[in-house]
């Protein structure tokens, strides 16, 4: 009896965990960019990149304003398409992530360069290879 109450439980817990760690499957980030919550919702295509968010209100809100919203995406699903930070030339450090202006995932070498690439990615566009 203990041991039937034990495993529904167990089961329980995983279908949650696979729930929450659930994300829409060809988005390059598992959070939302507008509330910060799993991005398991609809997705947006953003030039060369698909962004996921948790709800169509979400959605709603980039599509508005993709431009502003877009330092808020954190591209984590996928690899960078450059070995080296676009700002000090050092080699890039995979968890500073950003999209380029072209939906392109994107790393720099640190905190510090990620935070002013993502003031203006537009500008870096040609240093990145
Ligand atoms: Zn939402
Ligand atoms: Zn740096």
């Amino acid at each position: 009896m203990l041991d039937k109450i034990f495993s529904g439980l167990c089961f329980g817990v995983l279908s949650l965990g696979f729930v929450v760690t659930a994300h829409a499957a060809d988005a390059v980030n598992s959070k939302c960019p507008v509330s910060g919550k799993d991005a398991d919702g609809p997705t947006v295509t953003f030039k060369k990149a698909t962004i996921g968010f948790c709800c169509d209100k979400c959605k709603s809100k980039f599509e508005a304003a993709p431009t502003a919203l877009l330092a808020k995406v954190t591209p984590d699903n996928g690899t960078a398409i450059n070995a080296t930070c676009p700002l000090s030339g050092k080699d890039i450090d995979e968890d500073q992530l950003a999209l380029s202006a072209e939906g392109e995932t994107v790393a720099t070498c640190c905190g510090k360069c990620l935070a002013k690439f993502k003031v203006d990615p537009a500008k870096f566009a040609d240093k990145l290879k």
